[in-house]
């Protein structure tokens, strides 16, 4: 197998599903109880708690555990809009956005908000300029993701948090993608809240946190009930889960700077092998390393991804959540239909090696000499 679809998701690592199972049948306490066994698991949530503080840079209090990217975009946003009741219904977001927030201020809107919806160039960028010029008086939240799932662009997160300084405008960053990929300081990013997940980083699926920080105060619950997550998200918190979250991300803390110079490795060689195949354009502009968007333009992405599927070479045809429409972040950046048809993303992570890339630029090759265009 030939696994290049780490920006989908990405394997357990051993060390963390170990982690998970020890949590799961010795430490398996509830961290409310008190008696030692809860009191025990309670402790072990706050080390927890810790080692995402201390990869985002952030005090410990500033994190909530959630259960995915999906749940901490969808919270901050109406969150911001909560306490920025008062500011207006205006938000300023980018075309590229992951669905978690495009769907998200699509069901806003249909609540009364008008969001602007800014389109990037042909390469996928979006400035600090042009973000900023759209912000009214009446814009109560500015969301601008990070790092782009498609095509690995990263965004000027710090400058616009520059540019909205007295202004009452807050600002929600989706770093799913970014984190610990592309290395930020919560401090210096400026965002008040900032979304991440574990199953892209080598935990499980179904865990991510929400820094809420900044000038986010009087955080609107998402969940009521037992008061767990400091009264914020009610639930019994998900120890095992957030065990391996955190173990995955110490073991970036740890390896973080080898496993993105690998990842850069790997983002580049690709680059290279893939640039020999006639007629491949590239998509994007692939700042983070992990991922790289490429286009064979008229052959069908998804014929692409099943034929290099079968051969055991998983790449995928733009986001996965995606499901066979033509993507929305290619539309947006204006591609030609037959280029953005026919892109698919590979992207890498600490065990990807060279066989993989090798047997991806092969395989892509081969598909474009066995079959014909067809758009
Ligand atoms: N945001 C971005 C940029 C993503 O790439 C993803 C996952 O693909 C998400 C949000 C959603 O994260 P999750 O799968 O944890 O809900």
């Amino acid at each position: 197998m030939h696994y290049l679809d780490y920006a989908a998701t990405t394997p357990v690592e051993p060390a963390v599903a170990e982690e998970m199972v020890r949590v799961m049948t010795e430490g398996f306490g509830n961290p409310s109880a008190q008696y030692a066994l809860g009191r025990a698991a309670r402790d072990r949530l706050e080390a927890d708690r810790q080692v995402l503080a201390r990869a985002l840079d952030c005090r410990r209090e500033q994190v909530v555990f959630t259960s995915c990217g999906t749940e901490g975009d969808n919270w901050a946003i109406r969150a911001a809009l909560w306490q920025n009741r008062r500011v207006g219904k205006h938000i300023v977001t980018t075309a590229v956005e992951h669905s978690a927030v495009l769907e998200t201020l699509r069901a806003l809107e249909g609540e009364g908000y008008t969001v602007t919806r800014l389109r990037p160039d042909s390469q996928g960028n979006i400035s600090a300029a042009q973000v900023l010029e759209a912000v009214r008086e009446d814009t109560a939240l500015v969301t601008v993701m990070l790092v782009n799932n498609e095509t690995g662009n990263r965004y000027p997160v710090e400058e616009i948090a520059a540019g909205l300084r007295g202004r009452p405008a807050l600002l929600h960053t989706d770093a799913v993608q970014g984190f610990l990929k592309v290395p930020f300081s919560a401090r210096t990013l400026g965002a008040d809240f900032i979304t991440v997940s574990g199953h892209k980083l080598g935990a499980p699926k179904g865990v991510g946190a929400l820094y809420i920080g900044g000038r986010a105060a009087n955080t609107r619950p998402l969940l009521c009930g037992g008061g767990q997550e400091r009264g914020l998200r009610s639930g019994t918190e998900a120890t095992a889960q957030i065990a391996g979250f955190a173990r995955a991300v110490s073991l970036w803390l740890e390896q973080g700077e080898e496993r993105r110079a690998h990842l850069a490795w790997c983002r580049d060689y690709a680059r290279q092998r893939l640039g020999e195949i006639e007629g491949l354009t590239f998509v994007g502009q692939a700042q983070a390393p992990h991922i790289l968007s490429v286009s064979l333009p008229g052959y069908p992405s998804q014929n692409i991804v099943t034929d290099l599927g079968e051969q055991g070479i998983y790449v995928s045809a733009g986001s996965a959540c995606h499901k066979g429409k033509l993507s929305h972040v290619l539309s947006a950046m204006g591609l030609p239909k037959r280029t953005a048809a026919g892109t698919v993303r590979l992207s890498f992570g600490p065990a990807t090696t060279r066989e993989d890339i090798d047997a991806a630029a092969e395989a892509l090759d081969r598909h474009r000499q066995m079959r014909f265009p067809m758009l």
